[in-house]
């Protein structure tokens, strides 16, 4: 059961030290409350406390963590219902499915595929997570053969996929010293799924058909001493999915509803459509999956979803920045442009494509403006003649050119009179609002 602030307050040492970042005890107790803090901060909570504290410090929603070979995937440990209410942290693994009745060969092949993609967004190399092997063949021996061969051609965590726990258990012979995720405990296997994920310390997938039979289910399979649980709750069309991982979340978050407290495993790939199984993936992604098993695999299908993934995984409070500093595009000589921008990453990016594609150098100098974009930071006074100057100052811009010719965004343009008296040997020149018409701006007046 979750406790209060004034609960937890009066389990603290009530001293007001700060040693937590708070000013006192109060204001520190109210934040874990909200899961907002992590217990640890607080250096001075007694042991009885601390066992009292643990139980309503803990995530709502527990943190699993697949693990293999350097390679984590890990799901849960999120607070809120909606991203812009915090953050969420842990973005939901895809994971790509192979079955125990393909050739090892199309196995290996369609998994070295899936492991060497690698997509570049916003300076982040975006990649597919881990594999599923699922045994369509009942066979412990093919699906061994299975696992082996995924394992040949990826390093990356794995999920393994049958009712039967003897197939499970010839599967997990491969993966020695890993944590994969073992699918799936139902009502009638769960015992011999809880040994097999208790020996082997793999977290274990639970499979009901309903919520109710799920949380009976979950404490269950906790009583056996497994804690790392992923449940399927069902919900395979966009309707029920969307209401059962609301209502999971929701029980979760806001009631600390603990037998549902996992992380949840959707099927997008049971659709068998590409077009489906996207749109399924899609909804998955915002609502409210851990991992997620796709069946086809397409750079033009898993792009929008790794982008779709990071845009909704990234911290609102934090914009993604660059570092700012000069950026040199197509090789500039001295006499080329100085282009100026903000430290947002978007900004930067479509600034730098436009100019990069347009086969035209300039120096593109990136300011710091603490990850806005240029109307943004205009407006929050991050952007503005006095911090260009110092950034063109700074950077020692005027060591690389000799035409001292700086461009500002056509947003911005009610600076350059400003920026003319901050930097009166530089030409001042106003280009247009949108990065796409830099290319012709360039050429025609430049
Ligand atoms: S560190 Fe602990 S004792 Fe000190 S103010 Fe924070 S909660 Fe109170």
């Amino acid at each position: 059961m979750a406790l209060t602030g004034i609960q937890i307050y009066k389990l603290l040492p009530q001293t007001n030290c700060k040693e937590c970042g708070y000013p006192t005890c109060l204001a520190f107790a109210m934040k874990l409350s909200a899961k907002q803090v992590e217990l640890s901060a607080c250096p001075y909570v007694t042991p009885e406390a601390k066992t009292q504290l643990a139980e309503s410090a803990a995530p709502p929603i527990r943190l699993i963590m697949l693990k293999s070979n350097g390679y984590e995937a890990k799901a849960g440990n999120e607070v809120v219902l909606f991203r812009h209410e915090k953050t969420f942290y842990n973005k939901p693994g895809l994971f790509i499915r192979v079955y125990d009745n393909q050739p090892a060969d199309a196995i290996k092949a369609k998994v070295s595929a899936v492991d060497a993609y690698a997509v570049n967004y916003v300076g982040m190399d975006l990649t597919v997570d881990g594999f599923v092997v699922a045994s369509s063949s009942g066979d412990p021996n093919a699906f061994a053969t299975a696992v082996g061969a995924v394992r040949a051609a990826s390093k990356r965590p794995i999920i393994l996929m049958s009712r039967d726990a003897s197939v499970i258990a010839a599967g997990l012979k491969a993966l020695q010293g890993e944590t994969p995720l073992i699918y799936g405990a139902d009502g009638k296997n769960w015992e011999s799924f809880a040994d097999l994920a208790k020996q082997n310390k793999a977290a274990l997938g639970v499979i009901a058909a309903s919520l109710a039979e799920m949380a009976e289910m979950t404490e269950k399979i906790k009583a056996k001493g497994v804690e790392d649980l992923v449940i399927d709750p069902g919900g395979r069309d966009l309707a029920s999915g969307l209401a059962l991982g609301t209502t999971i979340r929701r029980l979760a978050v806001k009631k600390n509803f603990r037998a549902l407290g996992f992380p949840v495993i959707a099927f997008p790939g049971d659709a068998g459509d590409p077009a489906i199984e996207s749109v399924r993936a899609a909804q998955a992604i915002t609502k409210y999956a851990g991992f997620i098993v796709l069946d086809n695999f397409s750079p033009e299908t898993i792009y929008p979803l790794l982008v779709l993934r990071q845009n909704i995984y990234t911290d609102p409070q934090k914009p993604i920045q660059v570092q700012p500093g000069i950026y040199e595009i197509n090789a500039p000589k001295p006499t080329d442009p100085v282009l100026v921008t903000t430290n947002f990453s978007i900004t930067y990016f479509s600034v730098a494509n436009e100019v990069e594609g347009s086969g035209l150098p300039a120096w593109l100098m990136v300011t710091d403006a603490e990850g806005m974009s240029v109307l943004t930071a205009w407006a929050a006074g991050k952007f503005d003649a006095e911090r260009i100057a110092k950034a063109v100052k700074g950077f020692n811009i005027a060591d690389k050119v000799t035409r001292k010719r700086i461009v500002l965004p056509g947003h911005v343009a009610v600076l350059s009179g400003e920026l003319e008296a901050e930097l009166p040997d530089w030409e001042i020149r106003v280009g247009p609002r949108e990065a796409v018409d830099l290319p012709a701006f360039m050429k025609q007046a430049l």
